[in-house]
């Protein structure tokens, strides 16, 4: 992921193949919000061999899967089933493929015995940055429990692979949302926004920074218009202990959202998840970045600037209140930039756009994703990456990021 940090997870054990469920986070069906609890084994201890069941509290012994399936999707299935270890499938039955990440799969899987589905994010960790994308996922996601914040189920680990079991979101991302339903208005941004600062603010609390906030990362829990938002995709997030507040200086994230400190390569704080959402806030109400350009010298440049405008649709009809809540989160100085807390407070979140006007701002938002949509398309055309999907194009720019920064910034001092 071309991010330089230096934690390792621990080697893998040699000569077991399933050799733990390493944590299981509680489930809970009633989860209390800022209440983090780490599941704990019978006995009180934090690793242990076989598999633990939540409901019962003890080990079972696990039967192998079945495996005479035909048909040509099936098969597909079963291509990643092969990939799963035994001990899951014998748990989960492997449903589809729903996506791909730099090291790692997610699959929608259903629990044989509840038939609950779930989702599993199978992370290959033979490799050193697979191993530290998995640590840093694992680090955080154990610690969490909040509503919008993707919840860690129970965690399989091999020789090569972690399987992270967690809540499946079926709604989609932010923006799909966006495109879907016909309508938004200010309104709307400011429902989507509350949920993602309380979960940011939550994060936060318990030090961590998630480092790679943006639009991809922001699924609906399911279809339904009263769906909540989960934060997810803590591949590059930073999880520190320290109670006040703390900096890091790894260089990381996706190069339209990264913020100027990150850049300028000085320690840093949680407040550059605020401007990755002053980003996203800004793109929510007019479907174009503030800051792009296909030439990243310069996309870095006009970031330290905190060059951008509101010219052009629809940003006439946006309210002020609305362009001073981004104007507040993207100030290049992190020590002006809103907290979370602030930004919840800001007084278009409380009031939930209630003076700006209802104006629908869909068909320009729409209109300018499309357009950003189409000439990214092009673009990888010329630069000859056709057969890149969005997704692996992203993860693309975050490998190239230190090089571009070590290319294109000027000598650290
Ligand atoms: P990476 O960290 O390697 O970028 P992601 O965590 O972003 O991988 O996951 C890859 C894909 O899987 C994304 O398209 C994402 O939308 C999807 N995905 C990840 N977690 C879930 C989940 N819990 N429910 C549904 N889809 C998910």
């Amino acid at each position: 992921m071309g991010c330089g940090s230096s934690k390792v997870l621990p080697e893998p054990p040699k000569n077991c193949y399933v050799d733990f469920v390493k944590s299981v986070v509680k489930y809970k069906n009633k989860r209390k919000d800022y209440e983090a609890e780490p599941l704990k084994p019978p006995g009180g201890k934090s690793d242990f061999s076989g598999i633990w069941n939540r409901d019962q509290g003890q080990h079972l012994l696990l039967p192998q899967t079945s495996s005479c399936e035909d048909g040509q999707k099936r098969n597909k299935v079963a291509k990643y089933r092969a990939k799963f270890d035994p001990r899951v499938t014998a748990r989960y039955d492997i449903k589809a493929l729903i996506g791909r990440g730099s090291f790692s799969r997610v699959v929608r899987v259903e629990h044989r015995a509840t038939k609950q589905p779930f989702a599993i994010k199978m992370i290959e960790i033979r490799a050193r940055e697979g191993r530290e994308v998995c640590e840093s996922e694992l680090n955080v996601l154990r610690r969490v429990s909040h509503r919008n914040i993707v919840q860690l189920m129970e965690v399989f680990q091999s020789q090569d692979r972690v399987y992270m079991v967690m809540e499946l979101a079926t709604g989609g991302e932010l923006f799909d949302r966006i495109i879907a339903k016909g309508s938004f208005t200010e309104r709307d941004a400011t429902c989507a926004l509350r949920m993602v600062l309380d979960g940011i603010e939550y994060l936060h609390s318990l030090g961590i920074t998630h480092r790679d906030l943006k639009p991809e990362n922001l699924l609906y829990y399911h279809p339904g218009t009263d769906a909540r938002i989960l934060v997810t995709d803590f591949g590059l997030a930073s999880s520190s202990n320290k109670d006040r507040d703390w900096s890091m200086q790894t260089t990381c994230g996706t190069p339209e959202y990264i913020a100027p400190e990150i850049l300028l390569r000085r320690p840093y704080s949680r407040a550059v998840d605020m401007w990755a959402l002053g980003v996203i806030t800004y793109i929510m109400l007019s479907g174009s970045m503030p800051f792009e350009d296909d030439n990243r010298s310069r996309l870095y440049r006009t970031i330290l600037k905190g060059k951008y405008s509101f010219a052009g649709d629809p940003w006439p009809c946006v309210s002020n209140l609305a362009k001073d809540f981004i104007e507040r989160l993207l100030t290049v100085d992190p020590g002006k930039r809103m907290s979370a807390t602030q930004a919840l407070k800001h007084p278009w979140i409380v009031t939930m756009a209630a003076s700006s006007s209802m104006k629908n701002l869909h068909r320009s938002i729409s209109q300018n994703l499309k357009r950003r949509a189409s000439s990214s398309h092009c673009n990888s055309a010329k630069s000859g990456q056709s057969g890149r999907s969005s997704h692996s194009r992203r993860v693309w720019e975050k490998e190239l990021l230190e090089r571009n920064l070590r290319q294109q910034l000027p000598p650290q001092k």
